[in-house]
């Protein structure tokens, strides 16, 4: 049973003037009003985040940190300012912690990289969970592979709930150089006790890193509070746009790690002999970065503050329960992740039926799901199924699209019987 008690703010969400907000919802697929419940992979944009980087596009596109002109200074400043929003907004101690990156993806890989370069040797254990995304899993493999560590895994029960005394003794019992952990399964919908992990590994000296991709856009994220190393997460899964995301790291770790990546803007002087490098957050952005992303990125914070986080929230744990509630009707239909504490996915899996043919009948209806094992194998194999049929929700979904999905779903296991 999802833990079902909300802390109820005073008013709701007007979802009916937010949708207004985003142009793309607005359309019909198949001749049937669009449903997009396929918000894990990437959300919607705004339309302050279209008008913003139009207006970066038309009025002062320019490269930044190099040129004396009035454009590139102005383009730096938004760059700066957008870095600076992000430190506001994932509460940061300094904007030198905050890197940008291409995604959830690059951050971990640049930590797996530069970490485990200067703190990774022969015998030491890397650990990560059973129900890791591949890019918290295969950036990790090479590096363990590279320094002949080994790589170890926190299991899971049946419910996709971590099984924290199996953690406690793997820490307990091994030479853990560093803890690589999801807040929020893509797949199983599960929010792991991240304050519990993070006590428990720096209790052990051993710092930890988050896989935010789920988390940042569903729930508060306070990274002084949480104590947390490293988190990692992608604009486009927050209502920014693609190809820009954010490493944060606490500069006491960015400033001993070597950089990931060479090129302009992250040397301080360069000869043949050697070649000084910069400063964070620079030290980690080599070449020219995705000036338009990161203003983008900005205006999407922006948009998200001013509706307001906990609010969010609050509306998301609402569509899940009802979404659940209603799915649950549904003949043959298992549910794959019924973990207490759980964020804006329901997954399933029809018994008889292959999740592909499941999104490809609701496809037909207008109504846009993920099938398949949404890159987390190791998950699926652990239920034994080849994939699952994943609705992830929004605070723009609402209860008359989680009617349709049901409908939806009736149908297809009808005709797949
Ligand atoms: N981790 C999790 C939990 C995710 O859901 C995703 C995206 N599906 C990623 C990592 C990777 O994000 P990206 O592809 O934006 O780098």
């Amino acid at each position: 049973m999802i833990d079902n008690t909300t802390i109820l703010t005073t008013e709701k969400l007007d979802v009916e003037r937010i949708r207004k907000d985003f142009p793309l919802l607005d359309q019909e697929v198949f001749g049937q009003p669009l449903v997009y419940l396929d918000n894990a992979a990437t959300t919607q944009k705004p339309l302050l985040v279209l008008d913003t980087l139009e207006n970066y596009y038309r009025e002062y596109n320019s490269n930044v940190h190099r040129g004396v002109h009035h454009l590139s200074q102005v383009a730096t400043e938004s760059y700066e300012a957008a870095r600076r929003r992000v430190c506001e907004f994932i509460n940061a101690k300094s904007s030198n912690e905050i890197i940008f990156t291409r995604g959830t993806t690059e951050g971990i890989n640049l930590v797996a990289y530069s970490f485990g370069k200067k703190y990774i040797k022969e015998g030491d254990v890397v650990l990560i969970s059973a129900m890791e995304h591949h890019s918290n899993i295969v950036p990790w493999q090479i590096m363990c592979e590279d320094r002949n560590a080994m790589l170890k895994v926190i299991p899971m029960n049946e419910k996709g709930e971590l099984l924290m005394d199996e953690f406690e003794k793997l820490v307990e019992n091994n030479p853990v150089k560093i803890i690589a952990v999801t807040y929020v399964s893509n797949s199983l919908g599960t929010v792991n006790p991240v304050e519990d992990i993070i006590a428990l590994a720096h209790k052990n000296n051993i710092p930890v890193l988050l896989d935010a991709a789920q988390a940042i856009q569903h729930l508060p994220l306070d990274v002084q509070k949480l104590d947390v190393d490293f988190i990692s997460f992608s604009g486009h899964k927050v209502y920014g746009p693609t190809g820009i995301g954010i490493l944060y790291g606490k500069e006491k770790w960015l400033n001993e790690m070597p950089p990931y990546q060479g090129g302009g803007d992250m040397i301080k002087t360069v000869t043949f002999e050697k070649t000084l490098y910069n400063e964070l957050p620079y030290k980690f952005e080599a070449g020219t970065p995705d000036v338009s992303g990161a203003i983008g990125l900005a205006a999407a914070l922006d948009y998200v503050s001013n509706i307001g986080i906990d609010k969010i929230a609050e509306a998301e744990h609402e569509l899940l329960i009802y979404g659940t509630d209603a799915l649950s009707s549904v003949k043959n239909l298992r549910f794959i992740g019924e973990a207490k504490n759980k964020s804006a996915a329901i997954s399933f899996f029809i018994d008889g039926s292959h999740p592909f043919d499941v999104g490809e009948i609701l496809d037909k209806q207008g109504i846009a799901v993920r099938t398949g094992h949404h890159c987390t194998q190791p998950v699926m194999d652990f239920f034994n199924i080849p994939g699952t049929v994943r609705a992830s929700l929004s605070f723009y979904n609402t209860k008359e699209e989680l009617d349709k999905l049901v409908i939806g779903v009736e149908r297809a296991v009808k005709v797949l019987s």
